[in-house]
């Protein structure tokens, strides 16, 4: 039963596990437990996958100091920190398949990156001294435990695949040591970015399913990537193997991209991703200069993979036939 209470009566004069709230939570603990359990360490919850960024670096770093986030993170991440540039946090960015740069207090790496579909060199973000947060946001710990490759954070918007449903907006942090997880459950308390038990108990629900969606979406993308490969509208697609995320560029520039995604039916034009229902949007329209015009960004569902592929195909030779 979900327990909505904001305050449990003290037991024998004094608090017991739950008291208030912003503290903690029946629903909360729960569900970290079970994602700190896939992740291999201690988990806390956020409002949202940006909630959660913004605490990390408040928690772990002050003014003056420096991280270094790959040039192709979410978009949103890097907007983040420039804004927290003026209460004194400096950022610079680099290439995520490369060593990160020396003299930095915080790495940020993005496996796979959102939308370019990078991978980190996890051996080269490890080796440096600074601590590493990695966004495992389209990996899931199905396919990807950053912990065991050297990190010493695991960020996840869990609006995307974890909640998997396109209706529940939470983050998470998962930390390698308890001494970290201490730290940033004081900065969750005292600034009061805390997620809901409305919204971790969608969490806990999603999480029972997490392995069978992430396969059946996996099974889906790579025939669906193998697909648009060999179309003659499609210049090039980038999908890192595993996992519901890919994006591809259609021949004809920025316009023939929107006719692509202005032409699906099944496939819902739409922002986010890691949904059991499928959506596509070109992303130029929200990162312009950071991605090429006619990149459109592509999360794979669980809809039969040959009805996807024909509204994909009919969308594609619309675009063709336009141009032609
Ligand atoms: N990280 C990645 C990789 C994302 O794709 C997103 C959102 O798109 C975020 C973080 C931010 O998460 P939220 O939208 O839950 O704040």
């Amino acid at each position: 039963m979900l327990d909505r209470s904001t305050i449990w009566p003290y037991e024998d004069g004094e608090p017991g596990e739950f008291y208030y709230q912003r503290y903690g939570h029946p629903a909360g603990v729960e569900a970290e437990r079970a994602l700190g359990e896939l992740d291999g360490g201690h988990a806390l919850l956020f409002p949202s996958g940006s909630g959660a960024v913004t605490s990390l670096l408040l928690t772990f770093l002050e003014p003056g100091k420096t991280v270094a986030v790959t040039q192709d993170a979410y978009y949103g991440t890097p907007v983040l920190m420039r804004m927290l540039e003026r209460w004194g946090l400096r950022v610079v960015e680099f290439d995520q398949t490369g060593a990160p740069p020396e003299g930095v207090d915080l790495v940020w790496i993005e496996a796979p990156s959102n939308p370019l579909l990078t991978m980190p060199d996890f051996e080269a973000a490890a080796a440096h001294p600074a601590p590493v947060v990695c966004d495992a946001t389209a990996a899931t710990p199905v396919y990807l435990r950053p912990l065991e490759r050297g990190s010493d954070f695991v960020l996840h918007s869990a609006t995307k695949f974890l909640g998997g449903h396109h209706d529940v907006l939470l983050g998470a942090v998962v930390a390698k040591e308890r001494d970290d997880y201490e730290q940033l459950l004081e900065f969750r308390t005292r600034s009061g970015i805390v997620a809901a038990p409305d919204a971790a108990w969608l969490l806990r629900r999603s999480l029972k399913t997490l392995r069978v969606r992430m396969e059946g979406t996996t099974a889906n993308a790579q025939e669906i990537a193998g697909r648009l490969e060999a179309h003659a509208a499609v210049e090039r697609v980038r999908y890192p193997g595993f996992g519901g995320l890919m994006s591809f560029d259609v021949a004809g520039g920025g316009e023939a991209a929107r006719r692509v995604e202005t032409s699906t039916t099944l496939i819902k034009n739409a922002t986010s991703l890691g949904g059991v229902e499928s959506v596509l949007e070109t992303r130029a329209r929200w990162e312009a200069g950071r991605v090429p015009e006619n990149l459109v960004r592509l999360s794979v569902g669980l809809e039969h993979v040959d009805e996807l592929w024909s509204d994909l195909e009919q969308a594609l030779d619309h675009a063709e036939e336009r141009r032609a």
